[in-house]
């Protein structure tokens, strides 16, 4: 069985928890998935050393001290106990070479942990004119485009380089490091997905693939649980 470690959310008082459809998305007859506690940073490492995968789910908004920048006035709530395990999570996800799927503010965690950084708030922060990024619409509903380059990961995977996906956000990642390179944007600039330049999975994406239920969002986690079948048979073979 391959081992999945999902992250989770703390915006509850003295409660852990996560949608089900996170768990739902990975979970199948050959995986384990793992809802992770947001403890301390240092057990991050241990973590990664033991799971096949890591698949860092949405939530709330981002501690900007972790880019090195003022609160913005339209800034959320944030959960500093969370982004800090988090980026411990994702810097050994990096460092161990496992595969990552990264969603909405996981992708900006995994962005940051790779030293980039990001918008506090598109709406007051983008240059440029924006479209809805926080739809109205049902979570499943895919309410705008996204282009993707023709020879990424993500392309391959999901065998299309336009698609329609959901959008719930008003954060997004801005300088996109290398080893990681911006793979999709919306219409109107904003970078929706990024994947590593030579790792065959570190993926993130800034919709939400597991409120939905087209063959795109199917083939994306597929894709994912297969990278993590890869990565336990080699380090089994080790
Ligand atoms: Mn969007």
């Amino acid at each position: 069985m391959i081992t999945i470690g999902i992250t989770s959310s703390i915006v509850d008082i003295g409660r852990l928890s996560t949608a089900l459809d996170n768990i739902a998305s990975i979970n199948g007859k050959q995986v384990l998935p793992f809802v992770l506690p947001n403890i301390e940073p240092t057990k991050a490492w241990s973590y990664m050393k033991n799971l096949d995968g890591l698949l860092m789910t949405g939530g709330g908004d981002i501690n900007p001290m972790l880019f090195n920048e003022e609160p913005h006035p339209q800034l959320g709530s944030i959960t500093p106990e969370r982004d800090l395990f988090e980026m411990a999570l994702a810097k050994a996800a990096l460092a161990e070479e496992k595969p990552v799927l990264a969603i909405c503010r996981g992708m900006q965690i995994l962005n940051l942990a790779a030293g980039g950084d990001m918008y506090q708030d598109l709406p007051s922060q983008f240059q440029g004119e924006l479209i809805q990024h926080h739809q109205r619409a049902p979570r499943e509903y895919g309410s705008h485009q996204i282009q993707m380059n023709d020879s990424s990961t993500l392309t391959s995977i999901v065998g299309t380089q336009t698609m329609v996906v959901n959008s719930f956000h008003h954060q997004a990642v801005r300088h996109v490091p290398s080893p990681f390179a911006v793979v999709g944007w919306t219409n109107d600039g904003v970078v929706e997905a990024i994947e590593h330049e030579t790792h065959p999975f570190q993926v993130g994406v800034q919709w939400h693939p597991e409120n939905m239920k087209d063959d795109y969002s199917k083939k994306l986690f597929q894709g994912f649980l297969h990278a993590c079948e890869s990565c336990r048979s080699r380090s089994k073979a080790n």
